[in-house]
Formats: structure tokens, C-alpha cells, sequence
């Protein structure tokens, strides 16, 4: 399983797409990518391969955006098919998360935001993730990133998250407790990946996430890392990538 991100002045599509490729040593059983070009989200998952998610996209799928991300599967919540693959939506369909890992305590999340009026397409742990962070966000009317981080503590099990929201189109959130995830730091660019191996071409600036640690990463700002816990701000450790 494994993610992949991008936000910067490229084309995130063949980035990601070539991204989720380095990742397929990992294993997974499904494909997924979003790109969002600031108007339109375009999303296409699959059960399969990602030469099978290529195909999908090949069929008039607008590829067009300089902001995205990329998903590999390996299912632990829901049976591996196309609804149960990631990305997914938030009941507005505003939000949009890709997720590593296992969410222990979706069950009970899950009955309370059925309870509030919550409805799930997915099988998934992750879908309940995504609109947790909703209903954070409508409760407390805080930013991105901070509904994250509530969310987050309210979580138990492991994760390697990115998400971003259809109205902070420069903007991806991304969080790490157990699974692997990197940030590439490019010109005016930033990656994201289970593993340097996506983003190697471009820089060989990476931080490192450390377990329990969130980080924002805007266009055109430095990355702002964050312990989840207690909201510390993190100077990241900026390592250089051997080429
Ligand atoms: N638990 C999530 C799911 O089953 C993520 C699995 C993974 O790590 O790919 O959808």
C-alpha cells in the first residue's frame, strides 16, 4: 500500500500516476487518484492494478490539475472493490483523504456521525476518518488543518493521511502515526510519499514525518509541522536524499 501527493506548478496527474507505480512494491489490491485544478475534482479508483486505474483515466477522465493525490490499497475495512478504494469523498464532497493504516475506533465513530445524519458509501475505516474531519470542522468552524488535528486525537490505530478540502485549493493536510510518509520539498513544489522513490527526480529535499506528527503544506510556504498531540510547532529536519 502506499501514497503519493503533489502540489505545485506541474501537472500532479503523471507525477502521481508514475508515483503510485514505484509504490507497487509495497502490495496493494486497489488504485486511486484526485486531481483538483482549483474548480473540478476529477476522481477515478479502481479494484486492480494502476495500469488498470491508467486505463479508466485514459477514458475522458480530465487529468488536468496541479493538485492531487494517489492511493495503493491494501484492504483491511471493506472487501477490495471500486466503491471500498480510495480516495474518498466527505458527505459535502468537499473533502478528499487518502489514508494507510487502520482506524481501531471507527465503529463507534461511525455510529455517532450516523447518528448526526452521517451516510457511508464505503465499508471503509477511512471514510469515517474523512467525515469525522467534516463534522470537526462544522462543530468548531476551525481551519483545515486544526479540524485534522482534533480529529486525529480523537483516533486510536495507525495512519499515514493526506487530504485536502475543494475550498483550499493550495493546501494539502497530511499526518503519520505508524505508517511511512515523506515530504518532498521541491521549488515551489512539494511531494508526498510512503517513500522518497516518487519524488527522487525532482529534489532531494525530504522531511521525514515522525510518528504523531501533522504537517501543512502550502503553495508557495514552508512547510509548518506540527506535533498532533499537543500542537507544538516542529522545526522539520530537512534531510538530503542520496542520488
Ligand atoms: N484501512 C484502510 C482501508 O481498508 C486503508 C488500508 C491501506 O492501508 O491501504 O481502506
Amino acid at each position: 500500500c502506499g501514497i503519493v501527493g503533489y502540489i505545485g506548478k506541474r501537472e500532479a496527474y503523471p507525477i502521481i500516476l508514475n508515483g503510485l507505480k514505484r509504490l507497487e512494491y509495497r502490495g496493494y489490491d486497489s488504485a486511486g487518484i484526485a486531481i483538483y485544478d482549483g474548480q473540478d475534482i476529477a476522481l477515478c479508483k479502481t479494484k486492480g492494478k494502476v495500469a488498470d486505474l491508467e486505463k479508466k483515466f485514459s477514458d475522458g477522465t480530465n487529468t488536468k490539475g496541479s493538485l492531487g493525490i494517489g492511493h495503493t490499497r491494501w484492504a483491511t475495512h471493506g472487501v477490495p472493490n471500486d466503491v471500498n478504494s480510495h480516495p474518498h469523498y466527505s458527505n459535502s464532497g468537499n473533502l478528499v483523504i487518502i489514508h494507510n493504516g487502520i482506524i481501531e475506533n471507527y465503529a463507534s465513530i461511525k455510529k455517532e456521525l450516523l447518528n448526526r445524519g452521517y451516510t457511508f458509501k464505503s465499508d471503509t475505516d477511512t471514510e469515517v476518518l474523512v467525515n469525522l474531519v467534516e463534522e470537526v470542522q462544522k462543530k468548531e468552524g476551525v481551519k483545515l488543518g486544526k479540524a485534522v488535528q482534533i480529529a486525529l486525537n480523537q483516533v486510536v490505530g495507525a495512519y499515514a493521511i493526506a487530504l485536502f478540502d475543494r475550498n483550499k485549493p493550495d493546501e494539502i493536510v497530511v499526518a503519520k502515526l505508524g505508517s511511512p510518509l515523506a515530504i518532498g520539498i521541491g521549488d515551489d513544489e512539494f511531494f508526498v510519499a510512503s517513500d522518497a522513490s516518487p519524488f527522487i527526480e525532482f529534489t532531494n529535499n525530504a522531511i521525514y514525518l515522525e510518528d504523531e506528527e501533522m504537517a501543512i503544506i502550502r503553495r508557495g510556504r514552508e512547510v509548518r509541522v506540527r506535533k498532533i498531540k499537543d500542537d507544538k510547532i516542529v522545526a522539520p529536519n530537512i534531510h538530503e536524499l542520496q542520488l
